[in-house]
């Protein structure tokens, strides 16, 4: 081995080649170049094969890194894509999107003074090579077994259950009421960091695999989920968080104002090749426009990138915390610098100006007070700090809540939190109502792919459990 690993004091950390600043404005493909084989082979090899693998501590889904890195580092590519597909329903996706640099690098034992391993881009290429050699296979049965499940939500939480359900023989439908499979991974996360055929391509082999979509169909309104719960014999609801959080203060109703996650579908569809009217027509364009975007995490990076490659006039991002506190990836944060993006850190708005349309955003100075219960510091106004910025578009992206699913679903009985999240039974995932699961953001609050992926392969889990638990006990062979 010690020819191969423990490289990281001979070889530097490097990443894959990223396209410049000014061709990346230009569109919206992936910013990152793929590895090729002896560039994968030499950084895999830098990992130092440490006795506690913090990498994987770290990762939500337990990844077997130090594994992978190394059958990576021989050249053994294939044995690779096994052992870090065994563990993720995504790998080239969570190669692409996670926040490595809190996850698995953040916590790789060589970052302190070496520089971490990259492992992120490993994954990603280990998977795309994956996908171009043909070894991604569908997720077929051995068998059915004869039972059948109802998904709601064509998310991450919902599609990596479904193929693990679907691996033990299960008739999978899953419901979605948009008309694309990828809930987020789709609509909401741009193509600069995620390109739409990397989710399209895991669609068509869940199809392969027999896994039925049923598209536009919004449960509570085109189907009721007692009905669902009489087509299945179990259902899981994986529907995400989508609630909007609002803005308040003087003119937070005029026209230009928008809410971020409209903004992103609007691109993301245009770019999809869909007719997207509040697109033509400008409302959700940035093009030629002072914009100026509201927020400090991931939604708001994205859409301060989005306006920045629609040809935005100028595109500043007012955040109330600093750098050092701010949600969102650091690394997205160094991207959108390079890219032309204007941080203006500690400020909040405070009242929106113009006569129909926003024409500015009137802002305060914020100072951070002291840590709270939780540890985090709190924000205080500077007395007198009053600016004005020029906006012309403003896009709230203060995050999401859950939307009221008792009442969407008019299932009294579905018991949520004081966030309304549902509440579930943490070891078996179920709900309040037996039978009904439940995974991802709708129960975590809004979280990451990757965790709405061990989400969905432990829900995935129990849901087995508790159906052939059932079927013995009424006396039925129970499901492989
Ligand atoms: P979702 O992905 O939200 O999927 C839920 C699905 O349920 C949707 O398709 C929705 O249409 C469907 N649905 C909802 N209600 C119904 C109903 N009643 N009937 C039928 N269908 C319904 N995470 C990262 O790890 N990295 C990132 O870079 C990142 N960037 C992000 C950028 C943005 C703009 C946003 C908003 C989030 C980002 N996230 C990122 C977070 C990540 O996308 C989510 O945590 C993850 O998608 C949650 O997965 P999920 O399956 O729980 O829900």
């Amino acid at each position: 081995m010690a020819d191969r690993m423990l490289q990281f004091v001979r070889v530097p950390q490097a990443m894959p080649d990223k396209r410049d600043a000014a061709a990346r404005r230009g569109d919206f493909h992936e910013i990152y170049a793929d590895f090729d084989v002896p560039r994968a082979r030499e950084q895999s090899g830098r990992c130092s094969q440490c006795g506690v693998p913090f990498c994987q501590v770290h990762c939500p889904l337990g990844n077997n890194i130090p594994d992978w890195l190394k059958l990576t580092a021989e050249g053994r590519l294939e044995e690779a894509y096994e052992v870090s597909s065994a563990t993720n329903t995504f790998p080239e996706i969570c190669g692409r999107i996670c926040p490595q640099d809190r996850l698995c690098e953040g916590n790789c034992v060589i970052e302190k003074g070496f520089d971490s391993v990259t492992i992120g881009a490993v994954e990603r290429f280990i998977t795309d090579t994956a996908f171009a050699q043909g070894w991604v296979q569908a997720p077929v049965p051995r068998a059915e077994n004869g039972m059948s499940v109802g998904i709601v939500g064509a998310g991450p939480g919902g599609l990596a259950a479904a193929e693990q359900l679907r691996l033990k023989g299960y008739a999978v439908h899953v419901y979605d009421r948009h008309d694309r499979v990828g809930g987020l991974m789709i609509y909401g996360i741009p193509n600069f960091k995620l390109e739409k055929e990397v989710v399209l391509r895991r669609h068509r082999l869940f199809e392969q695999a027999g896994i039925v979509f049923h598209l536009g169909c919004e449960i509570g309104r085109d189907i009721g989920l007692d009905e669902l719960r009489t087509r299945h014999d179990a259902v899981l609801l994986a529907t995400g968080v989508y609630r909007a959080r609002e803005l308040g203060g003087p003119g937070a109703g005029l026209a230009g104002i928008v809410p971020a996650l409209d903004y992103l579908i609007a691109s993301n569809r245009t770019g999809l090749g869909d007719a997207v009217p509040e697109f033509d027509s400008g409302t959700l364009d940035a093009a030629g426009r002072d914009v100026v975007v509201i927020g400090g995490g991931d939604t708001a990076m994205d859409c301060v990138r989005t306006a920045i490659r629609q040809g935005a006039k100028s595109v500043r991002c007012l955040y109330r915390r600093d750098r050092a506190n701010m949600p969102g990836s650091l690394r997205e944060v160094k991207n959108a610098e390079e890219e032309g993006v204007e941080f203006v850190w500690l400020s909040a708005p405070e009242a929106f100006l113009g006569d129909d349309h926003v024409t500015g955003v009137r802002a305060v100075r914020m100072h951070l007070g002291l840590p709270d219960a939780s540890g985090r510091q709190s924000v205080e106004p500077i007395e007198g700090s009053h600016f004005t910025i020029p906006a012309t578009l403003v896009i709230k992206a203060l995050g999401f809540d859950p939307e009221d699913l008792p009442a969407t679903f008019a299932e009294p009985a579905l018991a949520v939190s004081r966030w309304g999240t549902l509440k579930i039974d943490h070891r078996s995932f179920m709900t309040s109502i037996p039978g009904v699961f439940a995974a991802g953001d709708i129960v975590r609050g809004a979280s990451l792919v990757v965790w709405a992926i061990r989400d969905g392969r432990d829900a995935a889990a129990q849901m087995h459990a508790w159906l052939q638990h059932t079927a013995a006990e009424d006396g039925r062979s129970s499901p492989l």
